[in-house]
């Protein structure tokens, strides 16, 4: 669906659309849709400014920070946004960011696609870190052992009892770095 400015210019519009998985080009390798995307949205044409605004739901298939298992979840967002023309940037102005401009976008040409505003806001809908479980155990940094369903070798490695005490100190002198 393309959201062109001569149309706004007519009138307001407003649209329900469900982009079916595989449709939307997230241009991402760490998750990938799973479920039905469904936006509900209205358009509105403020000056020479898109206005945007509304809200989506879908489902995404994203990998756990810890062990890369792969985890579902349920994306919801609502957005408003502002777009305004490239052609309204000059060249030499320099572009501050301020707070409220992270809700700002640029369209060129005629106007910009549903699709296009609809994949940024599901990254933006991401949490920074997913986890499967809050317990999950990860996996060993040196083996590439999945803790949560193997125990490698790594870590169960019996200590040599003659050792203990070294061993005993060298885990006192580790905790004592951290601290
Ligand atoms: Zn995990
Ligand atoms: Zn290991």
């Amino acid at each position: 669906m393309f959201i062109g400015v001569k149309e706004l210019e007519q009138h307001e519009l407003t649209f329900q659309e469900e982009f079916a998985p595989g449709t939307v080009d997230f241009h991402s390798a760490e998750f990938r849709q799973t479920g039905p995307l469904q936006v509900t949205a209205s358009a509105a044409l403020e000056g020479d400014e898109i206005h945007i605004a509304g809200r989506l739901r879908t489902r995404l298939a994203l990998l756990c920070a810890r062990c890369l298992g792969s985890i579902e979840r349920a994306v919801e967002r609502r957005f408003e946004l502002f777009y305004r023309p490239v052609a309204s940037i000059r060249r030499d102005e320099e572009i501050e960011l301020h707070d409220q401009d992270l809700d700002y976008g640029f369209y060129s040409g005629d106007g910009l696609f549903l699709a296009d505003v609809v994949a940024e806001q599901v990254h933006l809908a991401l949490p920074m870190k997913t986890v499967c479980s809050e317990e999950c155990r990860g996996l060993c940094p040196h083996c590439g052992a999945n803790l949560n369903r193997e125990r490698c070798r790594c870590g169960s490695r019996p200590r040599d009892p003659r050792l203990a005490p070294l061993a005993e100190w060298l885990d006192r002198k580790k905790s004592q770095g951290a601290g």
